[in-house]
């Protein structure tokens, strides 16, 4: 284990824990240079991984409006910074470290307001598109 907290070259908050982790941009090995987004965590089950949700806004020249796009990011989770589900965090490019993995998690910036919520709404649309679903087969076996 590194006693020293490496700066990262950008003004983020180093995080108060130290870790053994040596893919953690702070203590390990891993520089983390490119692209930076800031993302809600909606899943942090794997091991040191999660996964993220960045909202854009794509304009449709057709229609003169903006469409709402969503991009999931598999990023890496620290030890030491060890986010949760709901975090709002800042992430930043690295080298790839698996097959879809490219990111580092760097600053805990804050907990998305009401995302409970948003995540029971999305598991209450799944189970009703499935019912929908069996409701249709139903009907055709009947028919
Ligand atoms: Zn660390």
């Amino acid at each position: 284990m590194k006693t020293e907290t490496r700066n990262i070259g950008i003004a983020v908050e180093m995080p108060k824990q130290k870790c053994s982790d040596a893919k953690c941009p702070f203590h390990g090995n891993l520089s983390v240079r490119g692209r930076q987004f800031t993302g809600t965590i909606t899943s942090a089950k794997m091991r040191r991984t999660a996964i993220i949700e960045l909202g854009r806004l794509q304009f449709l020249k057709k229609y003169e409006r903006y469409e709402k796009r969503l991009t999931r990011l598999k990023v890496h989770n620290p030890d030491c910074i060890n986010a949760k589900e709901g975090d709002v965090v800042k992430v930043m490019e690295c080298r790839p470290l698996s097959k879809t993995k490219n990111f580092a998690i760097v600053q805990k910036v804050g907990i998305e307001k009401g995302f409970k919520e948003k995540m029971e709404a999305r598991e209450a649309a799944k189970f009703a598109a499935k019912k929908e679903e069996s409701v249709n087969e139903a009907q055709n076996a009947t028919a």
